[in-house]
């Protein structure tokens, strides 16, 4: 049923209110969780090497006790995005409460970019038509995704990999990894190099 709901909306929302893919010949790479200090680091230094831009949306508690990792995502050109305050999952918490996660995320994320902050995404991809409204009032996108990498499952690296090159990324997809562990640098030292000599194109979302 919920996924009957998630699909009717995908065709009726407009990109600009939830952004599930984008008309693009582009692919975006977002990163949830973060920043893990054990992790971000070295995911920033493997996406240098490659040249590619991607957005982050990291979690407010966490990043404000790593303020130089969130420092650091900004400078070297990645998107920073709001993935609420405390991470908890918004089907048990108020609207009130789900602005108050965004509200406050936002204002630390503006003290390091200096600028609104415009994508969100809720914790688990739930969300509300409800807080869909807010976030119109407040300019922001919700930006989910139309791919997930299945880091989060109990997976190897390499069924991970074997996935994406069974089943391969399309222009527009928005595909989720999770920053906050270190599977994700062996997955992307892979497929990195494998999508680039495929021409695909990063960018952040925009
Ligand atoms: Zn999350």
């Amino acid at each position: 049923m919920k996924s009957l709901i998630k699909n009717i909306a995908k065709s009726l929302i407009p990109n600009k209110l939830v952004s599930y893919n984008l008309p693009t010949q582009q692919v975006y790479l977002t990163f949830d969780d973060g920043p893990e200090p054990t992790v971000t680091p070295k995911l920033l230094d493997l996406l240098d090497l490659y040249k590619v831009k991607t957005t982050f949306f990291i979690v407010g508690k966490t990043a404000k006790s790593h303020p130089k990792i969130l420092q650091d995502i900004h400078q070297r050109g990645h998107v920073l995005a709001n993935h609420s305050y405390y991470h908890v999952k918004f089907n048990n918490i108020s609207l009130k409460e789900q602005l108050s996660e965004i509200t406050k995320t936002n204002l630390i994320i503006k003290q390091v970019t200096g600028k609104k902050t415009k994508f969100f995404r809720p914790p688990q991809g739930i969300w509300t038509l409800k807080l869909l409204f807010k976030l119109f009032t407040l300019k922001m996108t919700l930006a989910h995704w139309s791919r997930d990498s299945l880091d989060c499952r109990n997976l190897t690296p390499q069924e991970i990999i074997a996935n994406f090159k069974q089943h391969p990324v399309k222009n527009g997809d928005i595909i989720l990894f999770h920053d906050d562990d270190e599977k994700v640098i062996a997955i992307l030292q892979e497929l990195l190099p494998y999508w680039l000599k495929s021409n695909i194109k990063f960018s952040p979302l925009t």
